[in-house]
């Protein structure tokens, strides 16, 4: 049995645990990354691409951002189809010039693999933790298949289904879990040019979305009863649906979809576990809280944990201060609670509602095009609408200047 010791084991090397890594190991922390995926597999993986305004700043602040502000688009506007319309949110605007990064995922994940390899602190690959154990003792492990880590603290950051959540007491926690009453196929297409911008289609069908990911590469969505499956969708129907839907109305015709190299199911649901910690293990990012694509918040929220616990292990470990590390639940739960919330208000205005008590579809699709025009004109509610969508911490009573 191999032994080894650190100050901070990392369960996980998505973005949340990178990003603390970097900043742990930047200030100092002895810490290690624990990935049972190869970094081949780890840097291939794609899926979110819109990144907010304050994580950007973050990663800024940090010195992290290298790749992304050589590589990343800008995208302040985002269009609304309802009913034939074309409705242009300019939420850049209305949040005074700030603006999305659009940068993939699995880019800034190798940014951040690279900066910490260049730290002397490189993830430990192809290993997985089967357990971790002693979390309420000064001494947590993290047992691996021939090996065991003896930690001063472990942070969770292995997603949703991740080992850290199991470790939790049976008692002593809970777990807030919401299943929504669709799911959204999800794909990655070829295209021949690149999404402009968001696009989001409202439409008696179902909900349909486009979103920008690169020069000759766009993510779509499309809403589909609970419980679907996707041998039921040949690329034929996809293109047939996203062109039906997305194109409803509107002057501007689809990019040229070729080749579908991913198509999935999303189960569309959303999860929160309380408190964010127990003794000696954080739970941080999808480990914490799970959200629907929705707003494209789960990245972003996910480095805004791993920020505040940069913060906060630093001042214990280093400076033998613990009041970031005892706020650290409480005050990520809070900022979690307002982001579902606010995703869960843009899935209600995506889709129709079903059932005995929903209204005739031209009703609520009328209803819903009111809303839209409203995000649109200047005022406090487009003005809301778009410091949240753009992430600009202005809604968390920071307000910085846009960058
Ligand atoms: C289709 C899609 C589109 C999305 N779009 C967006 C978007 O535009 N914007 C946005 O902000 N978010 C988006 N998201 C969400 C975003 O991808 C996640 O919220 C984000 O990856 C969470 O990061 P994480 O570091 O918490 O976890 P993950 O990225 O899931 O990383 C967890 C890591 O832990 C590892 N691991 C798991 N178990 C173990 C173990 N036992 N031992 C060792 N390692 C382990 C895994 O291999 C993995 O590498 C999207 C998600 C999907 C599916």
């Amino acid at each position: 049995m191999r032994r080894m010791r650190t100050q901070v084991g990392i369960v996980g090397a998505g973005p949340a645990g990178l990003a603390l890594a970097n900043v742990l190991a930047g200030a100092g922390v002895d810490c290690l990354v624990v990935e049972r995926g190869s970094r081949e597999r780890v840097e291939a993986r794609q899926r979110a691409g819109l990144l907010e305004h304050r994580t950007v700043r973050w990663l800024r602040e940090q010195g992290l951002a290298d790749g992304l502000l050589a590589g990343a688009t800008r995208h302040g506007w985002c269009d609304f189809r309802c009913l034939g319309h074309t409705v242009r949110v300019d939420y850049g605007a209305c949040s005074g010039g700030r603006e999305h990064w659009v940068y993939p995922q699995q880019r800034l994940v190798s940014d951040l693999i690279g900066t910490l390899e260049k730290a002397g602190c490189p993830p430990l690959f192809s290993h997985t933790v089967r357990a971790v154990t002693d979390i309420a003792s000064r001494r947590p492990r993290l047992k691996c298949e021939g090996m065991e880590i003896e930690c001063d603290y472990v942070v969770g950051c292995d997603g949703f289904r991740g080992v850290s959540r199991a470790a939790l007491p049976a008692t002593g926690h809970r777990v807030h879990n919401r299943r929504y009453p669709y799911d959204w196929l999800t794909v990655l297409a070829e295209v021949d040019r690149p999404a402009e911008g968001v696009v989001y289609a409202v439409h008696r069908d179902g909900f349909a979305g486009m979103m920008p990911r690169g020069r000759n590469v766009s993510r779509f969505y499309l809403q589909c009863p609970p419980g679907d499956s996707p041998a039921a969708w040949p690329a034929s129907r996809i293109v047939r649906e996203l062109r039906g839907r997305l194109t409803d109305g509107s002057a501007e015709p689809l990019p040229t979809i070729g080749a579908l190299p991913e198509v999935r199911m999303l189960r569309m649901h959303s999860s929160l576990t309380e408190p964010l910690r127990h003794g000696r293990l954080l739970l941080a990012g999808d480990a914490a809280h799970v959200l629907t694509p929705s707003g494209a918040k789960g990245m972003n929220l996910a480095i805004a944990d791993a920020a505040h616990l940069a913060t906060a292990l630093v001042n214990r470990v280093r400076h033998g201060d613990g009041r970031a590390l005892a706020a650290y639940s409480a005050e990520r739960l809070a900022d979690a609670r307002r982001v579902l919330g606010f995703s869960e208000w843009l899935l209600r205005l995506l889709h129709l509602p079903a059932g005995p008590d929903a209204g005739s579809p031209r009703a609520e699709l009328t209803d819903r095009l009111a809303t839209i025009r409203r995000l649109a004109e200047p005022g406090p509610e487009s003005a809301a609408f778009a410091h949240r969508y753009v992430g600009s911490g202005a809604e968390d009573g920071f307000d910085d200047p846009p960058g």
